[in-house]
């Protein structure tokens, strides 16, 4: 549900409103908003510390999560598009990344010497409930000092299944995670159009996204990235599940002078995403999201019953199949009769030890493995139902 159209006045008012009640804000910055031709854009990078630190001076947290590590990294050798294999890409972050803390650190020491600190980070720390917390610790004690964290994937060591995909989806666990207010993300456009700007000049821009639905997702499938990252489409997931954690999206355009402190003024910059009414506690996101399933679990349609209409936990009776090595703590995706996908959950069995238990009652767990931890397989505080989530959700990036 979009609102293209709605009056300027009623639009500044609303943003002050949602604005004023911003203590912590995570801001993404992309590549195409920090690089240009001959390597970093210093202009555009002294411009974002100076609006970052006036908002520090008004009290509000920020964390930065920055790419640009890979773009650097090319401007540096002189190559002029990303390189195809995954070793020649993660070696050219393992270039760029300096020279980017470098440009930050110049920048913000010109701005009340602000103090910043480089966190690299995967999304297989995040899956990890203690790392997770760790990481955590050490965001919030940075911000405690007064210090800037910036983030980026840590390129070095990530292949596809231990990666957040983009750093569009690592800005919105670290928004979960740090419990920021606000999610801004800053790209080279002015935010979401129903086609691309670049291309069509009748496209429109969109105001405010009440509700991320198949419209939107269109709008944003039309509108591709810069040196061969997510696009808008990784931009409105990172918003989608930012929402569902009850926090709303700013997608604006980092090149726009004093982007951030109009953004804060209230003026109507970018697409504003509305959080959604009814969210997922961050535990429950955290399962869903940030950890990434490792294996299926095929249930009957009794179990489907239970777990859908009444709520259940997932008992050992009602699961019919096992996909995947898995261990204890690990997310899985449920799978009713006809191979849907309904619901992700956080397992309290090793997938072996489930093989030997399905289909049968809980009080013959012991006999079986001669242990039991659980009665029940998936405890329902650990289920998260796909239609909270969307079945598209669920493709995890
Ligand atoms: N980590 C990559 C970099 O610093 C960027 C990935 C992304 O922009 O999504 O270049």
């Amino acid at each position: 549900m979009m609102a293209a159209k709605t009056n300027p006045h009623q639009i500044k008012e609303s943003r002050i409103k949602l604005l004023d009640s911003v203590k912590r804000v995570v801001i993404k910055i992309g590549s195409g908003v920090l690089t240009k031709a001959n390597g970093l854009n210093v202009a555009v990078i002294n411009n974002l510390t100076k609006d970052i630190c006036c908002l520090i001076e008004d009290g509000v947290e920020v964390i930065i999560v920055s790419s640009g590590a890979i773009a650097a990294g090319l401007k540096k050798i002189g190559l002029s598009k990303r390189p195809q294999s995954i070793s020649q890409q993660q070696a050219m972050a393992a270039i760029g990344q300096s020279t980017l803390m470098i440009a930050y650190e110049k920048a913000f020491q010109q701005h009340r010497k602000q103090k910043i600190a480089q966190i690299l980070i995967t999304r297989d720390d995040l899956t990890h409930r203690r790392r997770y917390l760790n990481a955590r610790n050490t965001l919030l004690t940075l911000l405690s000092w007064n210090i800037v964290p910036i983030i980026n994937e840590n390129d070095t060591v990530v292949v596809d299944e231990i990666k957040f995909g983009d750093n569009d989806n690592l800005s919105a666990m670290i928004t979960n995670l740090s419990e920021a207010q606000l999610l801004i993300n800053l790209t080279n456009i002015d935010g979401l159009f129903d086609m691309d700007p670049r291309e069509n000049e009748n496209a429109v821009l969109i105001d405010v996204v009440e509700k991320i639905d198949h419209k939107v997702t269109k709008y944003a499938s039309s509108i591709p990235g810069f040196l061969g990252t997510g696009g808008m489409t990784s931009k409105i997931k990172a918003a989608r599940k930012v929402a569902l954690a009850g926090v709303p999206t700013i997608i604006a355009n980092g090149l726009r002078p004093d982007i951030i402190k109009l953004i804060f003024s209230g003026e109507s910059e970018g697409t504003l995403f509305l959080p959604e009414k009814v969210t997922l506690c961050r535990r429950k996101h955290w399962i869903a999201f940030t950890k990434y399933p490792k294996g299926e679990i095929l249930i009957d349609s009794g179990a489907e019953k239970a777990i859908i209409d009444n709520g259940k936990n997932l008992l050992p009776s009602g699961i019919k199949d096992v996909k995947g090595r898995f261990s204890r703590g690990d997310s899985v995706v449920l799978l009713n009769e006809n191979l849907n996908k309904i619901a992700i959950g956080m397992v309290n069995y090793h997938s072996s030890a489930i093989k030997k238990i399905m289909g049968l009652n809980s009080d013959m767990i012991h006999s079986k493995l001669g242990f039991k931890d659980n009665d029940e397989v998936i405890h329902r505080a650990n289920l998260i139902l796909t239609d909270k989530i969307e079945k598209e959700m669920m493709d995890v990036t």
